[in-house]
Order: structure tokens, then sequence, then C-alpha cells
């Protein structure tokens, strides 16, 4: 049995016990936990510089396997044991699969993942394989892997773990709540990626649910937004061949699609599609400026900022809360590339002391000259 940390203990105890009134849990949910959640809302001057809003930073990284996926795999997972599954199944553009090897390994039962054969990055690729998953790359696309693990999980004894199960959104909207407890109200607009949608869907839920309780006194605007070559929200229609180097974001007809257009409307919302350039250029601008490492999928939430910002679409002093959805060293290989394509060279020094402080533009101290 799991064991709880000690009463005393400030150590942060994973979104179902932090918010175990909140959620479907009862005494009976084994709670299965790598202690997720509680991620850091940075403020962000730079961001707030260049847009004159207010911006904070939700920095969802900072989870254990490194992506927001953890709060809802915590609760997939818990329920799934709760019910007796024995394996769980996932298709995944890579962090699903991560984190579901994860939480399935720490709750002692095997998880299947299905991925793109090819397009998921390698830091998730090796996280699943290091949590003893079974990982099959499907010669097809995301849509494919998320149709084949559907099939399995209703023919077969797997437990189906994508985001269209519907315990993983619930766990997803605690990061709603987090929010609302730092700022002591909810922003004015939140902007997140949009995939299958699943998450945007989530935060408006816990926003909902937070203004329904008196935490809050109203609903953020949510602004999602897809990368330009696989925005089917956008476009209004599936997109078949759907590409951008924004893996995580790479589908082409979202499973939470519905449950987003509701949000939208609900919120007086946006979606919004951001081309591969201006990605990267939000890549750069939120390592080399704030301070925060994520990978492309998450560095379109700065991007789309940018773009609303351009469009005279952001209020001065408008507060807005920024999820940015996973960690750079996931998928660090875009760091190196420069705006014209090619690749960063570190320049090489000898081992020579005076020869680096000239490179470096220093000028001895006068106490060493004299
Ligand atoms: C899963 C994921 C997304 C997309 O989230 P959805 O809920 O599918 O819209 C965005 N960024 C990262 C890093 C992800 O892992």
């Amino acid at each position: 049995m799991p064991q709880s940390p000690k009463p005393n203990s400030r150590q942060w105890r994973g979104v179902l016990r932090e918010y175990s009134d909140r959620l479907n849990i009862s005494d009976a949910t084994p709670i299965v936990t790598l202690g997720e959640g509680g991620t850091p809302l940075i403020p962000a001057p730079a961001l707030s510089a260049r847009t004159g809003a207010d911006v904070h930073v939700k920095f969802e990284g900072m989870n254990p396997t490194g992506s927001f996926k953890d709060r809802g795999m915590t609760m997939a997972i818990s329920k799934g044991v709760e019910h007796g599954a024995k394996a769980v199944i996932c298709a995944s553009t890579g962090n699903t699969s991560a984190s579901a090897a994860a939480y399935a390994t720490h709750a002692g039962i095997q998880a299947v993942v299905l991925v793109p054969e090819g397009k998921i990055a390698m830091g998730k690729l090796s996280q699943a394989i290091a949590h003893n998953a079974q990982l099959l790359q499907v010669q097809g696309n995301f849509d494919d892997c998320l149709d084949i693990a559907r099939d399995l999980a209703t023919n077969y004894p797997v437990h189906l773990v994508n985001s269209v199960n519907p315990d993983r959104i619930e766990g997803q909207k605690t990061a709603a709540f987090e929010v609302v407890e730092v700022l002591g109200d909810a922003p004015d607009i939140h902007i997140v990626p949009v995939g299958n949608a699943g998450n945007y869907t989530a935060y408006h839920r816990g926003y909902t649910e937070d203004l329904k309780a008196g935490n809050s006194t109203k609903l953020p605007r949510m602004f999602g937004f897809q990368a330009a070559g696989s925005a089917p929200i956008v476009l209004g229609h599936a997109v078949k061949d759907p590409d951008t180097i924004a893996t995580a974001i790479r589908i082409g007809n979202p499973a939470s699609w519905e449950l987003a257009l509701n949000a939208r409307d609900d919120s007086d919302g946006w979606f919004g599609a951001i081309d591969d350039a201006k990605i990267l250029e939000a890549h750069r601008i939120l390592s080399a400026e704030v301070g925060i490492f994520v990978e492309p999928a998450s560095a379109i939430s700065v991007a789309g900022l940018l773009e609303r910002a351009e469009a005279g679409a952001i209020p001065a002093g408008a507060r807005v809360v920024l999820t940015v959805t996973g960690h750079g060293l996931k998928d660090p290989q875009w760091a190196l590339r420069t705006a014209d394509g090619s690749d960063v060279q570190p320049t090489v020094v000898p081992v020579d002391t005076p020869a680096i402080a000239d490179l470096l533009g220093l000028r001895a101290n006068a106490e060493a000259t004299a």
C-alpha cells in the first residue's frame, strides 16, 4: 500500500490527496501518485513588457514525468486499479506514454503504449522504455494509434487511459485550482496549447468549479493554439496528415473537440493557429528572456500570446496565465537551432585564462594588475 506522508510534512502530496474533496474518489480508491501537481506559477516580466499585460507562466514541465499529463494519469491509473485493471493502454504523441508508463509501473501493472513511428521525441520514447512499458511504434499517425487503442480497450481486457477516459480531464482540472489559489482569483485570460483539446477543456472545467464554489469572481477567457500544419479546430475540419515540429500537438482529429468548442463558447474564448517558425521564435524568447525551458508544443502558448497582443486582443494590464505543458529536456534539439536553420556551435577554447578573459572582453581587476 502507498505510504501517506507524515501529517506535518510540507511535501506536496499529489493532486488526489490535495484535492480529494473536489474529485470523484473515495476511501476505496488506491492513490497511485508520484507527487504530481503543485507546479510553480512564475511571473514573466519579459512577456509582460512585450505585451502590456500581467503575464504568469504555469510551468507544467515540473511534474514528475515532465508534463501536465501526470495530473490526469494519477487519476486514471488510480481509478483503473480501483476497478481491477491489470494493464492499461494508450495512444500517445509521447508524453501520455511516458506518464502512463511511470504511473502503471508504480502501481505494479503493465502499460502498453502505441506511438506513431518516428514522430515522437527521443526523451519521451526513453521514458516509456525506462519505465518498462510495452511500446509499439505504429506505422500511422496519432489518430490511427488512438483508433487502435480504443478497439483494443473495447474488445480486450486492457483499460484505456487516453484523455477520452473522463478521469484524465478530471485530474487535469486541478491545475486551474492551483492558479486560483496562487493569484487569489482567476486570471482574465488563460492560454494553452491544443492537441486533443483535453487540457483546454480541463482548465475551463476547473475554473468553472472554482467560480461556483465562490473561490473566484470570474471565468477566464480560454485561448487555445494549434500548430498551423495541424489545426483542425481552427479550420473546422479534421486534418488528414497533420504536420508540425511541435509533436505533442500533432493531432488531426481532436478527441475532445466538442467539449472544447463548448468551453470556448462558454468563456468567450478563442482558437488560433501558429506556424512552426513563430513557435520556435517564442521558444527562444521563453528560454532566453524568461528562463523557462519547454518543448516546442508548449512554446505555442507564448507565440499565441504575442500574436494576440499584436492583434490588439489583449487589454492593457489584463492578467494572463500561459500554461507551458512540457519540459524542454524532452526534446532539447530545438534550443540549438538558430533562426536561419543552422545549429549553434559552442565556442572551443584552449586551457588558458588570459585568452579566455580576452575572448570574453574582460579586463583584469586593478589589484590583479598592480
Ligand atoms: C498532450 C500535450 C499537449 C496537448 O494537450 P491536449 O490535452 O491533447 O490538448 C500539449 N503539450 C504537451 C507538451 C503535451 O504533452
